[in-house]
Parts: C-alpha cells; sequence; structure tokens
C-alpha cells in the first residue's frame, strides 16, 4: 500500500469510530480538512503538520499522568513516558546545538511562563534561599519568605512593543507578563522600521531589565542576536530570545552565526507547531546554568505534561532533522522574498520595504482600508490571513493598518516563486477592489466594507487552480 492510501484508510476508520459517537464532531473534522485544502493560508504562525506528526497525536499516551522529568516522576508507570520525553529533548539539543531542552510546555505561551519563572528562580529565589541558608522556599519564616515574594515581584522586563511586533507575552500590560513584572518596551526605528539596537541599548542602560527579550511575531526582519547579547552582558539582563514564529528558520539552518538565538540567549523558548511544523506546543532550550531551574517548569507552572504531544513533537523533530526540512525553510525564506516583490512591484507598501523572513507586514492604508476591513474582505475572496498592527499604528490594535502574510504554510504545499507572485497579484487585487463602508450615523467606518462584485469569484477561481496543482495532503481520501 502506498503512503496516502495507508493514512487515508486509518483516517476513514477513525472518523467511522468518532462518528459512532458524535457524528457532528467528525463532520466538523471533515469541513476542516475541506476549508484547509480549499483557501490560500497566509496566516504565519499556521503550518500543516505532516500525518505522522497528527497520527502521533492521536494514542493512549494521551491518557497517562506523568508529572515530573524523565527518570523523576510522581506517578508510577512512566516508562514509556519518559523514552519519549527522552528522545523529543535529545532531537532539540541535537537540532538546535543546545545544551538543554525541556519540551513539555504545552505551547508558547507556557513555555515563556517557565522561562519567566526559571528566570526568577534562578536570580532571585535562588540567591535568597542561599543567603537564608534554606533548601527551598518551605524552610523560609515567614518574614522571609514576605520579603523573597515582595522581591520577585519587583523585577523588570523589557520585551519589543506588540505594535512593532513583538509577542503579547513580552511585556503587554493586560498579559501576565505585563502585570508580574514592570515592564518596559522596545521598538523600531520610525523612518525605516528596523530594530534600533542603538536606542534598545539605551533604553536597557535606562531601565537595567532582569529579563531582555528578544524575538517577535510580526517583524519582518532577521534579528542580530550577538549584539542583543552584548547589551543584556552590559547591563546585567538574562537574554531569553522567543523564537516562536522563526524556529523553522533556525532549525533549517536559514539564520545561522549572529542570527541564530541559541549560542547567544541564556534561555530560548518556542512554539513547535509554526515554521518548525510540528504538533501545537511549546519548548524551553537554555544553558547548563538555567537548565536546573527550567527543569522545574512542572511543577512550578505546569501540571501534567501532555505526552502525546511530546511524542509528536519527537516525530517532527525528527522531521526537521532531514536534510528536506533545510530545504524546506530556505523555501520559506525565498518564497517570502517573492511575495514581497510581488507586492512591491504593484506598487503596495511593505513595512521595512520588504522581508529576509518568513512573513511579510502589508500596509493596508494606502488601499485607504483598515487592516479590518482589508482581512474581510480578502477571507471573502478565500484567502485567510490576520490582521496586524503597523508600527505607530493609528487604528490600534483591533482595526489595525496591517495584514501580516507568511510563507511556512504554503510552501508545505509545495508553492514556489511564481505561485507567490500570483498571490501578491490576487491580494492587491481584491483589496484595489474594496471600498470602506460607513457606519450607520454615515460616518467612515473602520470595519464594515464592500468587494466589487465578481472579484471574490475570480480570486477564488484562481486560487483554485494553484490550490490542486499543489494539493495538501496529496492522497488523502476521506471519502
Ligand atoms: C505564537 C507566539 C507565542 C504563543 O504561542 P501559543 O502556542 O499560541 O501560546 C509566544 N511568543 C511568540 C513570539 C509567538 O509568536
Amino acid at each position: 500500500m502506498s503512503d496516502s492510501t495507508l493514512v487515508s484508510s486509518v483516517y476513514r476508520q477513525a472518523l467511522e469510530v468518532i462518528e459512532g459517537v458524535e457524528p457532528r464532531i467528525a463532520e466538523a473534522t471533515r469541513n476542516e480538512l475541506a476549508d484547509q485544502r480549499g483557501s490560500l493560508k497566509l496566516i504565519a504562525s499556521e503550518n500543516y503538520a505532516s500525518p505522522a506528526v497528527l497520527m502521533t497525536m492521536g494514542t493512549w499516551f494521551s491518557d497517562k499522568y506523568a508529572e515530573g522529568t524523565v527518570g523523576h516522576r510522581f506517578y508510577a508507570g512512566c516508562q514509556n513516558v519518559d523514552t519519549v520525553e527522552s528522545i523529543a529533548a535529545e532531537h532539540a539539543r541535537e537540532l538546535f546545538g543546545a545544551e538543554y531542552a525541556y519540551v513539555q510546555p504545552h505551547s508558547g505561551i507556557d513555555a515563556n511562563l517557565v522561562a519567566f519563572w526559571s528566570i526568577l528562580a534562578h536570580r532571585v529565589e535562588g540567591p535568597w534561599l542561599e543567603k537564608a541558608s534554606a533548601k527551598n522556599v518551605n524552610d523560609l519564616t515567614e518574614e522571609d519568605w514576605e520579603a523573597l515574594r515582595r522581591e520577585l515581584g519587583n523585577q523588570r522586563l523589557l520585551g519589543m512593543s506588540l505594535d512593532a511586533g513583538g509577542h503579547l507575552t513580552h511585556g503587554f500590560r493586560p498579559n501576565i507578563s505585563g502585570k508580574m513584572f514592570h515592564q518596559n518596551q522596545y521598538g523600531t526605528d520610525p523612518e525605516t522600521g528596523l530594530l534600533d539596537y542603538g536606542a534598545l541599548a539605551a533604553k536597557a542602560r535606562e531601565f537595567k531589565p532582569l529579563v531582555l527579550v528578544a524575538g517577535y511575531s510580526a517583524y519582518p526582519r532577521r534579528v542580530n542576536f550577538a549584539k542583543v547579547r552584548e547589551i543584556a552582558d552590559e547591563v546585567g539582563a538574562t537574554l531569553m530570545v522567543d523564537m516562536a514564529h522563526f524556529a523553522g528558520l533556525v532549525a533549517g539552518k536559514v539564520f545561522t552565526g549572529d542570527e541564530d538565538p541559541v549560542p547567544h540567549a541564556h534561555v530560548v523558548t518556542t512554539t513547535t507547531h509554526k515554521s518548525l511544523r510540528g504538533p501545537r506546543g511549546g519548548m524551553v532550550l537554555a544553558t547548563e546554568e538555567y537548565a536546573p531551574s527550567v527543569d522545574r517548569g512542572c511543577p512550578m507552572v505546569l501540571g501534567g505534561p501532555l505526552s502525546h504531544v511530546m511524542a509528536a513533537k519527537a516525530v517532527a523533530l525528527a522531521e526537521a532533522r532531514q536534510d528536506s526540512f533545510r530545504s524546506y525553510a530556505q523555501k520559506v525564506a525565498d518564497n517570502a522574498k517573492s511575495l514581497a516583490e510581488g507586492f512591491s512591484k504593484r506598487d503596495a507598501n511593505l513595512v521595512t520595504g520588504g522581508t529576509d523572513n518568513h512573513l511579510v507586514l502589508l500596509d493596508v492604508s494606502s488601499f485607504g482600508l483598515t487592516g479590518r476591513q482589508a482581512e474581510s474582505a480578502l477571507l471573502d475572496a478565500g484567502v485567510v490571513t490576520n490582521r496586524n498592527s503597523v508600527p505607530r499604528d493609528p487604528n490600534g490594535a483591533w482595526y489595525t493598518s496591517g495584514i501580516r502574510l507568511g510563507t511556512p504554510a504554503l510552501t508545505t504545499r509545495g508553492f514556489g516563486h511564481d505561485e507567490f507572485d500570483a498571490v501578491a497579484e490576487l491580494i492587491v487585487k481584491v483589496l484595489s477592489n474594496t471600498q470602506p463602508g460607513t457606519t450607520k450615523a454615515g460616518d467612515p467606518s473602520k470595519a464594515s466594507y464592500t468587494l466589487a462584485d465578481g472579484v471574490a469569484d475570480k480570486v477564488k477561481a484562481a486560487s483554485a487552480e494553484m490550490l490542486d496543482k499543489h494539493p495538501l495532503y496529496p492522497g488523502l481520501e476521506l471519502a
């Protein structure tokens, strides 16, 4: 049997089993595949994991509790989970050249929580316990404990601002990172849109953060992590790099040297489901120095690990160590360039004028639209994107003025230069045929819009041709 025949029969039978219990879920699962197959997915944080990765998640490992670490569990019978977790961690260490890898976090946010509390444990709690000659916090007197709690809650974090492309976990006030730390933010140069290392250094000297966070969700350029580490060292900060978005480019050796965060950061966090193309989850890499505190992610901020997802992380990381993943990662970056050029030659505005990673940030204000209007009009035409603020966005974080577009997902389907050029053309076609609407009172609306008749159908037909040429999960037939 060919691979795709096998995969088809596995999923057909699995859906039959699900159908026997809750047919609406079987139907939604079928519909989700059809939707993913039939739309141009340009969401920069999404991808398509392999059938091997997806299938690994659907097993009885989901039924096992395994709080603790490999060989040191709070539950009996964890020998197979130990196997799975060790293999995932080993692949992660070897793939990224990391001294230590922690594969338990359930998501990117959880990985960041583990990192924050590990840094606090290593830099604040550890020295405190040593001073008090206590083995752990249970040995502290009430007075000491109160004072330590105040100290833990009195630390500073400096991260990239949300509208410059940072993530909400990098000190955004509504997020816990903006509440548990005194936060401060750095941004990008108003002229070039590029990260301004001089301004970052000046802010770090003035603010003296305990934690300096680098990494982004919507910045279309590479970062020189060697330079950021120098700044961290100068002010005595721990450098934490959140590579959630671009881990695939690090794994695929597109980002090397100063652009590879792993040799420069004390702690590196990531998701596993974005450009890395694994299961939905998180991971923390660390130096030997930070390893013991990261290793206490459970019980610090995590409960039982998702063993079925750790197993799928191991499979995905094994895939990412293959040569084919390197060429995939290179194509992701090349395709982002093709997409950017496609926009530039059609006079569309890109934040920073282009890209050298996996995403572009299109400023839609020259079309007279908000990000919200652009996102909705594109969705009507079968193009799935997400609106995103641009630096100093006049429309705020809800309506925004930008659209973020990434290449990891369609590159997995096999899209190349010509297809991404065509994608830029289709997007420009939709946006230039969209008019902003008005509110009931007749004022300009930031949400409503009209897309000229017939455009959505034309764009859908053109996309369908490309999507058919590059099928998602080729050969997988559910009926
Ligand atoms: C996506 C992302 C996260 C959060 O990941 P979740 O799995 O959604 O919790 C954290 N940091 C950055 C930089 C991200 O892009």
